[in-house]
């Protein structure tokens, strides 16, 4: 027992007298992360002193909560020791062989010995920053994949822990095994084969149970890299082949939930698209000699157990969808599935080809973000009041839509195809564009398309009455 650190003279001091040391112990054990930590051991002389006889046991259930969970902080902690390593390893000059420079091999020092070595604050805080990119990504994974209803995390305590873990271990595998972002240090042969066996050996070490959990991780990271790069689009190619998508996660989970926020897609220089992290998962998976359907069974159901509404169907066509519905609570994630220019195919007849009206449509819409970028709440809340206002229009006799209802994706599109365009009228119209006669030829009009003046001089967004029906 050592009280040799003195207490902080000008703080307000608290009394606890009427506690014991246990409680005391107990109440530091239970904060929530370094901060909260650092303030409440300023504030209390007896706590001060605790804290002062137990550093490390206190420290480290301070980690712990910052995890979320005991079994996480191994991992949580193996990953911020990497990356405070690989900082200081870039102040280094020149290093003598590259072989073994950059590339942890993981086995050194293993998640069972990690808690061996105290908790520096420097460690700590840097678990709470990165605490908190996992706990958003479980957000959206709970919301994407659990609970439709609720854009917090509705994971159950078992499901967090196989989330979190599987997460910081993905994360630390795009630490060490990410392609070097130039091409000049690709071209050691060497290199590269080390780095794969490396990679190889990482996951062998892991119980099956936590393989597939790391796996159903960078799933998602993949997952989410697609529905970046489908919200971002200005182009055509608004989607992404999921291999490439999955060649992308390396850029790893703090920079792919950066993008979701911002509306930003990053594009790694080096991705490898012949399978980062699956072709080594397919080698140690290998081993476990499982069926096909067995391990995709296990790959599914690696994080959540039991989904919330999983028989749900769609209130249009009855089909069972479950957390692939759409209504009222996540039309924002809507955007990761229809791109901006895929809402202006589902305008009727020729309309998709006529600028004169998709680009403002497209304004309309949020094009601008991709310029000017924007906070994801200022999206989220612009797609959901679209969604609304066309399910709210009083056309073709309502009725099947409404706002409370569900509906599946090809549900969706024919919402989309049946009154986007009525909406965008409706839409000119309050924005004070004049009222323009109608053109014969309507929205099959083949003139709009290349002749400016005219698009500009009538309107389109009407039933044809002459020429195509
Ligand atoms: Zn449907
Ligand atoms: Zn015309």
């Amino acid at each position: 027992m050592s009280n040799a650190v003195p207490f902080p003279s000008n703080t307000r001091v608290m009394s606890f007298s009427g506690l014991s040391e246990d409680v005391l112990h107990q109440v530091l054990s239970q904060l929530p992360d370094p901060k909260t930590f650092a303030a409440t051991i300023r504030a209390s002389k007896q706590l001060w002193n605790i804290r002062c006889a137990h550093p490390k046991s206190i420290a480290r259930s301070v980690a712990e909560n910052t995890c979320g969970h005991p079994e996480v902080l191994p991992a949580a902690l193996r990953l911020v020791r990497k990356v405070i390593k690989g900082d200081d390893a870039d102040d280094e000059t020149e290093p003598e062989d590259e072989v073994e420079n950059g590339i942890v091999i993981p086995q050194e020092p293993p998640e069972t010995e990690i808690l061996d070595i105290p908790i520096t604050r420097e460690e700590a805080d840097l678990l709470d920053n990165y605490g908190q990119v996992v706990r958003l990504l479980q957000d959206v994974y709970s919301w994407r994949h659990k609970d439709r209803t609720s854009a917090t995390s509705q994971l159950t305590p078992a499901e967090a822990l196989h989330f979190k873990r599987g997460m910081y271990r993905f994360w630390l595998y795009c630490e060490c095994y990410s392609p070097p972002e130039y091409y000049a240090e690709v071209n050691s042969d060497a290199r590269e084969a080390a780095r794969e066996r490396a990679a190889d050996e990482f996951l062998r070490l892991l119980p099956a149970e936590h393989l597939f959990e790391m796996a159903a991780a960078a799933a998602f990271c993949a997952e989410m890299y697609e529905w970046n790069h489908t919200a971002w689009n200005s182009t055509d190619l608004s989607h992404l082949p999921a291999s490439l998508a999955r060649g992308r996660s390396c850029l790893g989970p703090r920079l792919i939930w950066e993008d979701f926020e911002n509306l930003g897609c990053d594009q790694p220089e080096n991705a490898d698209n012949s399978g980062f992290f699956w072709t080594s998962f397919e080698r140690a998976v290998t081993h476990l000699q499982l069926g096909q359907q067995t391990r995709d069974d296990r790959l599914a159901h690696a994080i959540v157990k039991e989904v919330v509404g999983t028989n749900d169907s769609c209130d249009r066509c009855h089909a069972v969808r479950g957390t692939d519905l759409w209504g009222s609570t996540d039309w924002p994630l809507l955007r990761g599935f229809i791109s901006l220019i895929d809402f202006t195919t589902f305008l009727p007849g020729r309309l998709p080809k006529n600028t004169t009206e998709t680009r403002p449509l497209l304004n309309r819409l949020g094009s601008e973000f991709w310029v000017t970028g924007v906070p994801r709440a200022k999206a989220d809340e612009l797609i959901t009041s679209v969604m609304e206002e066309i399910i709210d229009m009083e056309v073709d006799g309502g009725g099947i839509w409404t706002r409370d209802g569900w509906y599946c994706l090809e549900c969706v599109h024919e919402l989309l195809k049946e009154r986007l365009w009525r909406w965008w009228y409706a839409k000119k119209r309050d924005d004070g564009t004049p009222e323009m006669p109608s053109c014969w030829y309507g929205y099959n009009c083949r003139t709009m398309i290349h002749r400016q003046a005219h698009a500009a001089k009538l309107n389109h967004l009407c039933v044809p009455t002459r020429g195509d029906p």
